[in-house]
């Protein structure tokens, strides 16, 4: 019986430039995939239109090649696939999971304000933000109407009850041991995705979202291994509901440490010193990147 050959993917978003954690985690995925002879992908996940910019896909792509991350595959870009996501969203609609929300940022966060000065602690996501407070879902119509025409017009929310209602059993995901020994058997972990609350499946002014377009992707490119940042650790557990809802298998999961700055704090797109870009003019080689990072891929 032959078996399959494993599918790793490197999805960075162009919506800034590239800093050592991205090039921490695109050399651990090669890393990992050449290991067991697997095919590598690169998918754009440029769903932000507005802020994922053909110049910065350019820049991302040469500091990727810069760097020696090698992709097997023409990449695929999401910024091409709304159709795509529109259609899973509808599915997860026809499921009467979804409604409209019109309620913003700031007002939730007055609302939440509200409820907390007068005593009733709110929670927060594992992102740190109020989980929606849910006054439009208590709002709906019954039995709901269908989002066809409000899918990018309108926020759309999952109703992670009803949603939860739906599935009988624990929902689990399969997580890599923390050294990313793939010889080892991961680890179950359990799904926990009410800790988000009602989710946004799709934006005002992106007619879909990261997790949507994530799972649907990680399905379409028949990829068995995601390697990312611990960042998305708990995210993984909102893509696990997605699949089941939508009837897509499920990768392992391997979610690696990150890279922290001096001050022990994540590294982000706008933090100059650290982007590929700076380094490679700064004169540094790909290996003196790699050493800086403390890479031992491994
Ligand atoms: N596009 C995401 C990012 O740049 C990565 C998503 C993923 O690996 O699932 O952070």
């Amino acid at each position: 019986m032959s078996v399959a050959q494993p599918v790793f993917r490197f999805a960075p978003s162009p919506n800034g430039e590239l800093h050592l954690g991205h090039a921490y985690s695109a050399l651990l995925n090669l890393q990992m995939a050449r290991r067991c002879n697997a095919k590598m992908l690169l998918r754009i996940e440029g769903i932000d239109t507005q802020r994922c910019t053909a110049a910065l896909e350019k820049q991302m792509l040469e500091d990727l090649e810069w760097i020696g991350f090698e992709w097997d595959e023409e990449p695929i870009r999401q910024s091409g696939r709304f159709d795509l996501y529109q259609d899973a969203l509808l599915k997860i609609d026809e499921l009467g999971l979804l409604y409209a929300s019109g309620m913003s940022r700031s007002e939730i966060k007055r609302e939440v304000t509200k409820l907390e000065s007068a005593g009733t602690p709110w929670p927060r996501d594992p992102d740190g933000s109020p989980i929606y407070p849910g006054k439009e879902r208590e709002l709906r119509d019954s039995p709901r109407k269908p989002l066809s025409k409000t899918i990018g017009r309108q926020i759309i929310r999952l109703d992670m009850a009803m949603a939860k209602a739906k599935i009988n059993d624990p929902l689990f995901w399969n997580e890599m041991a923390s050294n990313g020994n793939m010889d080892v058997n991961p680890e179950e972990v359990k799904a926990e995705p009410a800790v988000w609350g009602d989710v946004i499946l799709a934006r005002r002014d992106v007619p879909t979202s990261y997790h949507i377009a994530c799972v649907i992707d990680d399905a379409a490119q028949g990829v068995t291994h995601v390697v990312r940042g611990k960042d998305l650790y708990f995210a993984t557990a909102i893509h696990r509901l997605l699949q089941h809802l939508l009837g897509l298998p499920a990768p392992v999961y391997f979610h690696h440490e990150l890279i922290r700055n001096d001050e022990r704090q994540k590294l982000s797109k706008s933090d100059g010193h650290t982007s590929l870009r700076q380094l490679r003019n700064s004169g540094l080689s790909p290996m003196d990147v790699i050493d800086r990072m403390g890479l031992s891929l491994l």
